[in-house]
């Protein structure tokens, strides 16, 4: 039973799944098995033609170069792009009312906004929510004599724009549900945040993965060949020593280890019939009180940019009254959206994110009336006509069915239970301590939840539970690669 043909099945090709594959692999476990339920590999790294390359509607940036293990894995072997921006003060910003903000202004807000997201310590020992956090100490900063220029309306509309930058980040429901912990707890690789995969998408980071650790005369084994596609597993049953598993197919495979990378959205929504015996109460507990938001995508194209250099990242504010006309009207989801934003090598690209509370109604609503929508929310902000795109694509992460949803982040509810990632990511032994369950994917991750790198550090843990195992029980040894 212990030894280095243990049957492994990996359940989700998204990132951590081949991440964590690709390791055993390295490490010469031979019999690996990837169960996906999509017709495609990469889970929410979902890079799709359009214009004149790809676009990604997933993960789109690789976030900071000192600590992120894909910036060291790529950085070699990639010429990254960069979108420009280094944070939110960079963007140009326009209001609904066509009134030009005091740059200076400006400036000594986002100083302010920075000073206060820099107390991470105070934030971490803080039973608040982001929100009352930043609201509490951004107000009382703000009735200081240094700030006494800094008119109401242009207080309010700075608050909620950074409200729904902060949003957008976290792909919360609001700043009021993430809590501060939360805020605090996930932590920015150090370098430039804002690296691109160009027109190529971040699916190249998938070719250079596999290229560097499956099919070559070090790793003959070619993972393609163990990726089982339209495979979506109903259930897994670790009763015994043999875990079984069971997909919709009506197909039965028996395994010695599972790594689960199933997203989180899915776990909380199937958990129940996912598993048989149910999950541990902790690992319930972390699955239910932790959170998944919603981060949505849409691109418009249009025949050639009508957008000057200092529109390239833009920033809108509301003010109240402009508001408060969308309020109620099927136009409501447009007070979600912070800005556009161009996307790195194509000339005639715009890009717009949303989160917040209105993603629900968005996802239903037709491509004609999101594009209806967001020329008259450009249009509007702008203060001029503009032509109309030739195409769009939009993505609906919190409707597709082996997602529910964009990635996870810690809610009040999630630190009023006092759950962390790393519960999620707990293995599950049997009575020889053998790991036969484990769990990996973005949500695992205590320090980069949400992003790619996490994903893929979460698999390396994971694979590198078994194969510790493997080298305590039979002295199985082999260089760390991956
Ligand atoms: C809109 C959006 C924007 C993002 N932007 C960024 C960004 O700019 N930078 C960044 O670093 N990160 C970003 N992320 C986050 C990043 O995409 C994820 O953290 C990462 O890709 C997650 O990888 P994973 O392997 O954990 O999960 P996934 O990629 O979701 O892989 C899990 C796989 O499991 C499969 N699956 C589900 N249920 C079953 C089942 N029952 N049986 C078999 N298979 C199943 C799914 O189909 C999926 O392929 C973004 C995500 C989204 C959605």
């Amino acid at each position: 039973m212990f030894n280095r043909n243990a049957e492994i099945f990996i359940i989700g090709a998204g990132i951590s799944g081949i991440t964590a594959a690709s390791k055993l692999i390295a490490h010469g476990f031979s019999n690996i098995t990837i169960l996906e339920a999509e017709n495609r590999i990469g889970g929410r790294i979902e890079s799709v033609k359009f214009s004149d390359g790809f676009i990604d509607l997933g993960a789109q940036w690789c976030s900071g170069e000192i600590g992120n293990s894909v910036y060291e894995l790529c950085k070699n072997e990639f010429d990254f792009g960069l979108t420009g921006f280094e944070d939110f003060e960079t963007f140009t910003t326009f209001t609904s009312n066509g009134r030009k903000i005091d740059e200076k202004k400006l400036e000594k807000l986002h100083s302010l906004r920075k000073k206060l997201e820099e107390m991470t310590e105070e934030m971490n020992a803080s039973t608040q929510s982001t929100g009352e956090f930043f609201e509490e100490r951004y107000f009382k900063a703000i009735r200081t004599p240094e700030y006494s220029d800094i008119e109401d309306e242009l207080r309010d509309m700075f608050l909620s724009l950074w409200h729904r930058q902060t949003n957008a980040i976290y792909a919360a429901e609001s700043w009021y549900d993430l809590s501060a912990q939360g805020f605090a707890s996930n932590i920015l690789c150090e370098g430039r945040q804002d690296l691109t995969w160009r027109t190529f998408g971040y699916k190249s980071l998938f070719n250079l993965v596999l290229k560097k650790f499956s099919g070559s005369e070090e790793h003959p084994i070619n993972l393609n060949d163990r990726i089982k596609l339209n495979t979506k597993v109903t259930n897994i049953s670790w009763k015994s020593d043999k875990v079984i598993i069971y997909t919709a197919d009506k197909s039965v495979f028996h395994a010695d280890h599972v790594i689960v990378t199933i997203p989180l959205g899915i776990l909380q929504a199937h958990h129940k019939s996912l598993f048989t015996p149910t999950l541990p109460d902790l690992k319930v507990s972390a699955i239910e009180n932790m959170k998944v938001g919603t981060l949505n995508k849409i691109f418009l194209e249009f025949d050639e940019p009508f957008w000057t250099k200092d529109f390239k990242l833009s920033a809108f504010m509301w003010t109240k009254e402009d508001l408060e006309e969308i309020i109620g009207t099927d136009k409501e989801w447009l007070k979600n959206i912070y800005g556009f934003l161009y996307v790195d090598g194509f000339s005639n690209l715009l890009e717009t994110v949303l989160s917040g509370n209105k993603t629900k109604e968005f996802e239903s609503y037709s491509d004609a009336k999101v594009e209806n929508d967001c020329m008259w929310l450009l249009e509007k902000f702008l203060k001029r006509k503009l032509p109309r795109p030739t195409a769009m694509r939009r993505t609906r992460w919190s409707s597709r069915e082996n997602f529910l949803g964009s990635y996870a982040y810690l809610s009040m509810q999630t630190t009023a239970n006092n759950i962390s990632p790393s519960d999620l990511a707990k293995s599950i032994c049997n009575a020889h301590g053998m790991p036969i369950l484990l769990f990996a994917g973005e949500a695992t991750c205590p320090k980069y939840q949400g992003y790619v790198h996490g994903a893929f550090d979460s698999a390396k843990r994971a694979a590198q539970e078994i194969i510790e195992f493997y080298l305590k029980v039979i002295g199985i040894s082999k260089i760390n690669k991956l």
